[in-house]
């Protein structure tokens, strides 16, 4: 008879290598301060990802530092989170109106715990409670009505981006900002998106990363967002964060903030 593992003897054999990987202390995670051997990878890390995506220089997760083994946080909350931490944005997140696309989990307890004045998470398919279903190309509220706006890594799977770009401008109070990560190719000048071609999973896995993402920007993913009114400024995690060690904290240092701001007035 085959051995057929129960979801107890999973657990056990889980809790045994996550035991045995918090004896480690070169790695460590900014949002329940743990350190261990190593973070998890996604789908086998780097190694299994297209030949393509290495020479376009994808950049987005850090596909071998991607999980915490603890809190299962990812390495795109635990960078947002190191970044409004030296950039300050707590305070300022204290008090405000703030939309949250596809929540993060963690990053949404964070948020919480500033006290904003009024905190709206949205998704095309919610999986959580207290998470609004919401198309981003459609947000249901008037204009100027947030400080804050956080969409990452959404627009990727979005088919009018530039509508919902220009939603996301129409929502933010005139100076008020948004956080707008997403993966892009940096090697790349010109978006790739061919739904004729790249028509199958596989193919959107070899070309755009994942089998969900409909395009993979290039360098003119920054052209789009200023197209729609934002200011938009890069915070390179090097001049940002130089004292974060990415490894360590299972970040891509080569990941940017984008930074877009709503102009206070059109002039
Ligand atoms: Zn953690």
């Amino acid at each position: 008879m085959l051995y057929q593992p129960t979801q107890d003897n999973i657990g056990f054999v889980r809790r045994m290598r996550r035991g045995l990987n918090g004896l480690g202390r070169s790695k460590m995670c900014c949002v329940c301060g743990k350190t261990f051997f190593r973070f998890s990878k996604y789908r086998g890390g780097w190694d299994v990802f297209s030949a393509y995506l290495h020479n376009v220089k994808w950049t987005g997760s850090d596909f071998d530092n991607f999980w915490c083994p603890f809190c299962r946080s990812h390495d795109r909350e635990r960078h947002l989170i190191l970044f409004f931490e030296k950039l300050g944005f707590w305070d300022r997140l204290a008090g405000a109106a703030i939309l949250h696309f596809a929540p993060e989990k963690r990053l949404a307890i964070r948020i919480e715990a500033c006290r904003p004045a009024r905190y709206v998470k949205g998704d095309l398919v919610p999986a959580r409670e207290g998470v609004e279903k919401m198309d981003v190309t459609a947000i249901p509220y008037a204009a100027d009505t947030f400080d804050w706006v956080l969409c990452n890594h959404v627009l990727e799977h979005v088919p009018d981006d530039a509508r919902a770009l220009r939603e996301i401008y129409r929502v933010l109070k005139p100076g008020g900002t948004a956080i707008l990560q997403t993966p892009y190719a940096s090697g790349l000048a010109k978006t790739l998106e061919d739904a004729a071609e790249i028509d199958t999973d596989e193919k959107r896995v070899e070309f755009y990363g994942q089998e969900d993402h409909i395009r993979l920007y290039g360098r003119d993913l920054f052209d789009r967002i200023r197209a729609a009114g934002f200011a938009l400024e890069l915070k390179r995690h090097d001049e940002c964060l130089p004292d974060v060690d990415a490894q360590r904290f299972g970040v891509n240092r080569d990941e940017p903030l984008f930074l877009c701001v709503k102009p206070k007035s059109d002039v």
